[in-house]
């Protein structure tokens, strides 16, 4: 059972084997805390760019400034912590038609709000992944926040 999704076992086998070739650690957190963990981490990167601030200072200080900039201000640690949001598009993609609407409803607000962070339209697609990851669909991969330096 993933958590926080009705689906039957069919889906939820789908779903699982869409991740098989994720990290371990992922897959753990994803059985464990399902749904729920997914846009907990989803929220966290977007309020951590919003305040262009974070807590992985020594002892778990606050970075802000200089040091954020060298923490989750740096592109690859973004592009990192924005895979929960391609685990959600994964997740919706396989979902049947009622689930697919009330996740994309869940997360609609995150999106608006990443949205609105996006500004730096310098990326990392190459012409093979535009292709497969159009603009339309998957528009976070199309922008950095002005928080993050590429
Ligand atoms: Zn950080």
């Amino acid at each position: 059972m993933i958590p926080g999704l009705k689906i039957d076992r069919k889906t939820e086998k789908n779903i699982l084997n869409a991740f098989s070739k994720w990290a371990t650690h992922f897959n753990k957190r994803f059985k464990k805390f399902g749904m729920e963990g997914l846009i907990k981490e989803y929220t966290k990167l977007i309020e951590t760019h919003e305040t262009q601030s974070c807590y992985h200072g020594s002892k778990g200080t606050l970075n802000t400034g200089e040091s954020f900039q060298y923490c989750c201000g740096v592109s690859y640690e973004y592009i990192n912590d924005l895979s929960c949001r391609d685990a959600l598009q994964i997740i919706i993609d396989l979902l049947p038609p009622d689930e697919s609407i009330r996740l994309n409803a869940l997360i609609s607000t995150l999106d608006n709000r990443l949205q609105r962070l996006q500004v730096n339209e310098e990326f990392f697609l190459n012409e093979n992944e535009i292709k497969k990851y159009p603009k339309e669909k998957f528009w976070w991969f199309y922008g950095l926040p002005i928080s993050v330096k590429p």
